[in-house]
């Protein structure tokens, strides 16, 4: 494996038949437009998340996006605090150290948010693409909001922003990692990793 190696994911073969897999999955970006983007991450597993979280919440008492920042950061998985927003970890990440930027106001769609609250989720979307190279140097990224639970919002109540580090080939292991479930020690060093990057960065 080359210098993109994923660190937290010593399981993951590699070799020949690796380097086949990630040929077959390549974009083609020759095209206006971006035709496979939703092979990529059409998950439909996932569906029992979104319903189930939907259902969760009711009010901002049920929120886990309002609940987690009066807990402590180990607790909630916080990897930093902000002014208006904050940077936690996915307990159900598409890939180890799939960071949400929420804002820390209970409002459901981009619209809802300030221009303070915007700069802030913009610059905390920046300093966790930094921080996830510092840590685990994956190659590509997807950033993205799903409005509505029609656009895929797990919790379509709360807005928050996705940030996923992709390496090469993570696509064919996204059943496996769905398999795995969330693991509090996994994720609890995987947060103390990404805390100790951003401070690192300060
Ligand atoms: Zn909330």
């Amino acid at each position: 494996m080359g210098e993109s190696t994923n660190v937290y994911a010593s399981t993951h073969p590699g070799g020949a038949s690796q380097e086949a897999a990630d040929a077959a999955i390549t974009d083609d970006f020759e095209l206006a437009g971006v035709p496979d983007s939703f092979q990529r991450l059409w998950t439909p597993y996932r569906m029992a998340y979104i319903k189930a979280g939907q259902d969760q919440v009711k009010d901002e008492e049920s929120c886990p996006f309002c609940a987690g920042p009066t807990r402590s950061d180990e607790d909630s998985l916080i990897i930093h605090r902000g002014k208006t927003a904050y940077v936690i970890l996915n307990l159900f990440p598409y890939n180890p150290g799939h960071l949400l930027i929420c804002p820390y106001r209970h409002v459901p769609d981009y619209t809802d948010i300030t221009a303070e609250e915007t700069a802030e989720m913009a610059a905390l979307a920046q300093k966790s693409m930094r921080v996830l190279r510092h840590v685990s140097r994956p190659t590509g990224f997807n950033l993205g909001m799903n409005q509505g639970v029609t656009g895929g919002a797990g919790i379509a109540a709360h807005l928050h922003q996705h940030v996923v580090p992709r390496w090469a080939g993570d696509g064919n292991f996204f059943p496996i990692i769905a398999e795995t479930k969330a693991i509090p020690a996994t994720l609890g060093d995987i947060r103390l990793d990404l805390a100790a990057g951003w401070a690192e960065l300060d």
